[in-house]
């Protein structure tokens, strides 16, 4: 059975996409089968994963509101090596129309289970906010990856995403657990990326992956040829990174 991550931050901007994105063809290079779901309206790691946003036969959208199911509704990423359940603006909608259904926390984690033995990991691009959308991808989830800039401003806020995390955790997925920090678009040669790097190895020890990924062009260049930054130069300092992330992350789920 797939493990399932979700990748979160209330922010925006702050490397979500990019994570999960890269992070997905990370794994498939290290023979990993994967599902990505884009679960933001925006579509970005749709289109990230060289798949068309505009006109998608079935989508997350559908999924959620169970008239699709996840066998028909996903598509590959031809140069990522994934799956893919794709979206686009229509999702937006799926917040409201949610709201009449049953059950409506759950609807992506029950969607989910009839393809989750078919993959190694499911990962989950969450959208910039604690909204119903990001609520059904934590109660999907095994656990949350929180992807962070390391800035003066990078804990601000974080606590309101630990504080849902705990709510979800004893309310509606008991399963559910933060896996760790990573370290984005680190820039080793500004102090204060490195003193806040360090505060957040003295706070959270542990929960900071070892991985750290570097600020790095290729991997902003990528989307606009849509394929995955692993995939566009896999020699550059940010896929090298990522597929080191892919990495980590295998040895951690034989610990989960
Ligand atoms: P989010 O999904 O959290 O909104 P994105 O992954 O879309 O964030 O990243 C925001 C912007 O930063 C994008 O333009 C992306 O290309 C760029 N970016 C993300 N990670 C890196 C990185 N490691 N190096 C350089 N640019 C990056
Ligand atoms: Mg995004």
């Amino acid at each position: 059975m797939a493990k399932i991550f979700c990748v979160a931050n209330q922010k925006g901007g702050v490397g979500k996409t990019t994570t999960t994105v890269n992070l997905a063809a990370g794994l498939a290079k290290l023979d990993q089968r994967v599902l990505l779901v884009d679960l933001d309206p925006q579509g970005n790691a749709t289109m990230g994963a060289g798949i068309n946003k505009a006109g998608l036969p079935s989508s997350t959208y559908e999924v959620l509101l169970g008239t699709a199911d996840v066998a028909t509704a996903r598509q590959r990423s031809e140069p990522g090596h994934f799956d893919v359940l794709p979206s686009n603006r229509e999702l937006a909608g799926a917040e409201v129309e949610m709201v009449e259904l049953d059950n409506r926390e759950r609807r992506l984690k029950d969607a989910l289970a009839a393809v989750d033995k078919q993959y190694d990991f499911i990962l989950i691009d969450c959208p910039p906010a604690l909204s119903m959308l990001t609520l059904n991808g934590l109660c999907a989830a095994h656990g949350v990856i929180i992807p962070m800039q390391c800035e003066y401003y990078a804990l601000e806020g974080l606590s309101d995403l630990v504080n849902t995390i705990k709510k979800v955790h004893a309310n509606l997925n008991p399963d559910l657990k933060i896996i760790g920090l990573l370290r984005v678009m680190f820039d080793p040669r500004m102090t204060l990326s490195q003193q806040v790097s360090a505060q957040l190895e003295q706070h959270f020890g542990d929960k900071v992956f070892k991985t750290i990924i570097p600020r790095n062009v290729r991997l902003a260049e990528a989307p606009s040829y849509g394929v995955p930054g692993v995939t566009f130069d896999p020699t550059s300092k940010g896929a090298q990174a990522y597929i080191a992330f892919g990495a980590e992350m295998v040895k951690r789920i034989k610990k989960m």
